[in-house]
């Protein structure tokens, strides 16, 4: 019988489908002791600071990570952060393999002006600010004004317009952190722009999140009939429509047809909009877009411009991960073939190896994939020792019965306000709430 030590770096759905995937492959020859290893005392990554918090059937994925979790060879070590508590050479020494599931945590720039204005935030630090991750609770998101631009047209764009659109009332009974909740109900945002650059046939969003928008119960949600119908003139002379598009491209039609009841909120979808400057003196006030039309499938700037005057701007144009001393990167993303880290027992799943793309089910056959190649590589156990030998005796190390009953404690304190959870947002926090007595 083989016995791999194997660390994974992250404890989020790549962490977790890791860790899974290793225990899958377990025979009666081979087995593996995991130890998984993430900074914050919290598991499960983006389906706790990510996922939004009004779709929690998405997060319910955390019971499957729980479960991986209860195998008797699977350790968590919370509240240890490498770089800081110990190095990736600390280890490479002492693992047979190390995977990372780091992910991509830094939101890409516009690089237009005006960018850094105040009231122009990245959705990399509006989405973990009201999902209440420790270190984005200071992020200072202003809703004094009533308007809101989005820019993007991902699914993570369309998070951002609905918790900015939505009635905050809708939250209630939902785990947003409290300072989120209390700065939304007090929220003067009452429009609100999802702004893409192509046509509606390019979008990035996927037509569940889409079909979700219509059933908002306080917001007129809006697109413009004709840029729908003129998106599906083109795909449809384009010969066959993906199934995806067409299904996007429906639920915006329908979305096209509603007619809007003054509901005192709106939320409008505008395409062919390249973001090229944001205007203010002192904070944002307006934001200039170019006005684009789909040539041949492709985007052609026709040189004319809008602008919208607005008092927030989010882009949501994607990520890229923090660099990781030890760890070489790549445009954004650890430097790897496959998932193999090459000249080293390092591999990668997930936002961390293939950037930030996919819904958190892909990151199981991700993982799937690269736990076959670190398997094919594995020969003889060589592991020398383990992270226990590199964290101070005095660090609060969070383990799975520790996490437990942090998990517990937020369960309990969400039931009297009918919440799934009432989240802790600061580390000393959550650390003592999971003390044992
Ligand atoms: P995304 O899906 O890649 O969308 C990024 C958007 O930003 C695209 O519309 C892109 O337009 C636009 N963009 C990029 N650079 C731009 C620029 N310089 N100016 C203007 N627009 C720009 O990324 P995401 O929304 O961050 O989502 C990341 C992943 O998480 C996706 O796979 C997403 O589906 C997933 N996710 C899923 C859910 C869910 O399932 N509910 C929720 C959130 C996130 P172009 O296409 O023109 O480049």
């Amino acid at each position: 019988m083989s016995r791999f030590k194997i660390a994974i770096v992250g404890a989020g759905p790549a962490g977790y489908f890791s860790a899974q995937a290793l225990q899958n492959s377990e025979t009666e020859d081979l087995s593996f002791a995991i130890d998984m290893i993430e900074r914050l005392p919290t598991p499960w990554g983006l389906v706790r600071s990510g996922v939004a918090p009004d779709h929690p059937k998405i997060k319910t994925v955390s019971k499957v990570f729980e479960k991986i979790a209860t195998h008797p060879n699977f350790r968590l070590f919370g509240n240890c952060e490498l770089g800081t508590d110990f190095t990736i050479e600390d280890l490479t020494t002492r693992y047979d393999a190390v995977i990372m599931c780091t992910g991509s945590s830094l939101g890409k720039k516009l690089g237009i002006p005006g960018e850094d204005l105040a009231g122009s935030i990245s959705a990399a630090d509006f989405v973990p600010w009201y999902n209440g991750h420790p270190d984005y609770v200071n992020v200072h998101v202003d809703l004094n004004g009533t308007v809101a631009v989005v820019i993007g047209a991902g699914n993570v764009a369309m998070d951002c317009g609905r918790i900015l659109a939505l009635n905050p009332n809708e939250l209630d009974t939902t785990d947003t952190a409290d300072h989120a909740l209390t700065k939304l109900h007090a929220s003067h945002i009452r429009q609100v722009y999802i702004t893409g650059r192509r046509g509606p046939e390019h979008a990035a969003f996927t037509a569940p999140e889409l079909r979700d928008l219509p059933k908002l119960e306080h917001t007129d949600v809006t697109i413009d009939a004709e840029v729908i119908k003129g998106a599906l003139a083109r795909a449809e002379a384009t010969g066959e429509i993906e199934k995806d598009v067409r299904n996007n491209l429906e639920a915006m039609r329908i979305i096209a047809e509603l007619e809007p009841e003054n509901r005192g909120r709106a939320l409008e979808l505008r395409f062919l909009s390249t973001p090229k400057e944001i205007k203010g003196t002192d904070r944002v006030e307006e934001i200039v877009f170019g006005i684009n039309r789909i040539e041949d499938d492709k985007v052609v700037d026709t040189g004319e411009t809008y602008s919208i005057k607005c008092d927030l701007v989010i882009s949501a144009i994607g990520y890229e991960a923090i660099p990781i001393e030890g760890v070489k990167f790549v445009k954004g993303r650890i430097e790897n073939e496959e998932g193999r880290v090459i000249g080293t027992n390092l591999y990668t799943v997930g936002w961390a190896k293939r950037g930030p793309s996919g819904v958190i089910g892909t990151n199981k056959s991700d993982a799937s994939d690269v736990v076959k190649l670190v398997v094919e590589d594995l020969t003889q156990p060589k592991s020398t020792g383990d992270i226990t030998e590199l964290i101070k005796p005095s660090h609060v190390v969070v383990d799975q019965p520790y996490w437990e009953r942090i998990n517990a404690a937020e369960i309990a304190a969400g039931e009297p306000h009918e919440k799934p959870r009432k989240k802790a947002v600061f580390i000393e926090e959550l650390l003592k709430m999971g003390q044992s007595l």
